[in-house]
């Protein structure tokens, strides 16, 4: 049938959901309003899943986290104006993290922007520092472009958050569909297609850090999130067991190699960082997370090779050598050139043997500490029985969220990771409130894995809401809250503080104490534990586990366990 004969139109908002479909996108999520609601409505009716928050700083946060765990872009959705500043949290969060994700704004009309129109702002201005490209659609015939435009520049080379602009004059917009049709085809045949590295200049490079981890008398292999972002498990695996050199991950590394692995120095950081010589850094940055790869934490001879898809970050670091690229293309031409001169450094040998011995050290002091059972919890005892029932889930095993200051901190010791991106914590930036996001995001991009996110009830409180959410969706989630009754705990202020007109206000840093966390997703439909001991715990967790429903575990810790500001508590 000739559409044109029939007069079928098409609205800017179908028009932006035929050009995500197109190229794609499969989910997004974030908050309907005025401009956009029917651009979820059409995504929906073209066979977009469309998971709708109650506030934009948590779909933001799920969208970056999307982007990280499939490799496409995660896509947020928000209204203009104050549901662009909200989503701000979620751009800056890809930004800082590299992760690809693109937020989709409506605006307010063209013709009124400067005369105070609902909810006006210069959206193009206020992403620009969090965005690696933007652009306003200044008509409907430039949509399916500009769509095409943000997902690739989103994942092209550093990956990182884009922005599209949709001004509410464009969505009310028509073409007819065969120009609609037109305008689509052309948009998916533009691809920006930069190679990540080039493969021949990288030769000579590869052959001498193979060489400089050759002569290394004390070779580390140090891997982030960029390394899982790349999905380089196989290869780091193939070059740790080759060469028998001890690997360390970052916290978000964690998992790409087992975190029981005989060749994991984890728990021997200290030592592997203070003294190897020779360090090859894949998809990970020197930066606070790695002490600057400075003395005193590093000894200040070390070479460090870098792997990385960023230009901008090598002339940062200024390393001893660069690899440029992708941590999968490069490692597998590392593993090549290794293959025909094979080297490996074996379990006698005294670099691999001190590691050994330190990392089990470690452990076993650890393992002491933690088969106590303390009651009222400390942060150790119910990190200990949480590690065992996910330990006990096997493959696939959950995807683990974790935020909090001891929670995470206690929590990256003791939770072990076993498989590749299984694990999503604070981030490069430290930020809390990520935790409902990230599960919402973790569940739809991993439907086979259950999702368990072991939470401080500061972090928990950021997006509470958003329970409701997991239970709208019917999400596999279980949320741990560690209850201890605020920021880092109890009032560890000493008298001589409490002082002034208002000396009778809870502290700063304070909940009221053993708040109800499980009562409030039963006002849902969701399923509330209290767990108070270790028996309590554990039947809590054996039956959210089985139930793979979306559940609450309210976990009340000793307020005066743990430390103010965990293990930051020279920065506070
Ligand atoms: P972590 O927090 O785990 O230390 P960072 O976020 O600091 O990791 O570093 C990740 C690094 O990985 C970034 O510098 C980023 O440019 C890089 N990166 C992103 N994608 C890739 C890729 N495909 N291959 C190699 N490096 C990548």
């Amino acid at each position: 049938q000739n559409q044109e004969a029939t007069g079928e139109q098409v609205d800017g908002n179908l028009l932006v959901a035929k050009a995500l479909a197109k190229a794609g996108v499969e989910c997004m999520f974030g908050v309907v309003g005025i401009p956009v609601t029917s651009v979820a409505n059409c995504a929906v009716s073209l066979g977009i899943r469309f998971l709708a928050f109650h506030n934009e700083q948590s779909a933001g946060y799920a969208a970056s986290a999307y982007g990280y765990l499939t490799g496409r872009p995660g896509v947020l959705l928000t209204v203009s104006g104050p549901g662009c500043v909200h989503g701000l949290a979620g751009l800056s969060n890809a930004a800082i993290n590299t992760w690809p994700m693109i937020m989709i704004s409506g605006s307010c009309d063209q013709k009124d922007f400067g005369r105070g129109d609902f909810q006006e702002l210069d959206q193009i201005a206020a992403v620009k520092p969090f965005s690696k490209f933007s652009v306003k659609a200044t008509s409907i015939d430039k949509i399916p472009n500009c769509v095409f435009e943000v997902l690739g520049h989103a994942l092209l080379g550093r990956p990182g958050g884009c922005y599209l602009d949709l001004p509410s004059d464009v969505l009310h917009q028509t073409v007819s569909a065969t120009e609609a049709e037109k305008l689509l085809v052309i948009a998916a045949n533009y691809r920006n297609n930069e190679a990540n590295g080039n493969v021949d200049s990288l030769k000579l490079e590869i052959e001498k850090a193979i060489s400089a981890l050759r002569q290394a008398e004390r070779p580390l292999i140090v891997f982030g999130k960029g390394a899982a972002y790349a999905k380089s498990e196989d290869e780091l695996k193939q070059l740790v067991e080759s060469t028998g050199i001890p690997f360390l991950p970052t916290p978000m590394g964690k998992g790409l190699l087992p975190d029981n692995h005989e060749l994991a120095a984890t728990a021997a950081r200290s030592l592997a960082i203070g003294r190897c010589d020779v360090a090859l850094v894949v998809g990970a940055r020197l930066n606070w997370l790695l002490h600057f790869g400075e003395p005193p934490k590093w000894s200040k001879d070390v070479k460090f090779i870098l792997i990385d898809v960023s230009m901008e970050e090598i002339e940062l670091r200024k390393p001893y050598l660069a690899l440029i690229g992708d941590a999968k293309m490069v490692l597998s031409i590392i593993n090549k050139e290794i293959k025909d001169d094979p080297f490996c450094l074996g379990k006698s040998h005294p670099w691999v043997a001190a590691i050994s011995k330190k990392a089990k050290e470690n452990v076993l002091r650890m393992e002491a500490q933690l088969a106590k059972d303390v009651v009222p919890f400390n942060f150790q005892t119910p990190l200990r029985i949480i590690r065992d029932a996910i330990l006990g889930l096997g493959s696939p095993s959950p995807i683990l969220v974790s935020e909090g200051a001891n929670t995470m901190d206690v929590g990256r010791a003791v939770l072990l990771q076993m498989e590749p991106r299984t694990r999503l914590d604070a981030g490069t930036w430290g930020t809390m409130g990520v935790g409902l996001g990230y599960c919402i995001a973790a569940a739809v991009a991993s439907p086979d894995r259950l999702v368990v996110a072991v939470e401080g009830d500061s972090g928990f409180g950021f997006s509470a809401m958003e329970v409701e959410t997991l239970v709208r969706y019917q999400l596999p989630v279980v949320v741990i809250v560690f209850n201890n009754g605020g920021v880092y705990g109890g009032d560890r202020r000493s008298p001589e503080e409490i002082t002034g007109p208002h000396k009778d206000d809870p502290a700063p840093t304070s909940f009221v104490p053993n708040a109800g966390y499980h009562i409030l997703i039963e006002a849902f439909g969701g399923k509330g534990y209290l767990a108070r001991d270790p028996n309590e715990l554990k039947s809590a967790l054996s039956e959210s586990f089985s139930a793979r429903k979306p559940a609450v575990i309210n976990v009340i810790i000793d307020p005066f366990a743990g430390t103010e500001s965990g293990r930051m508590q020279h920065k506070n």
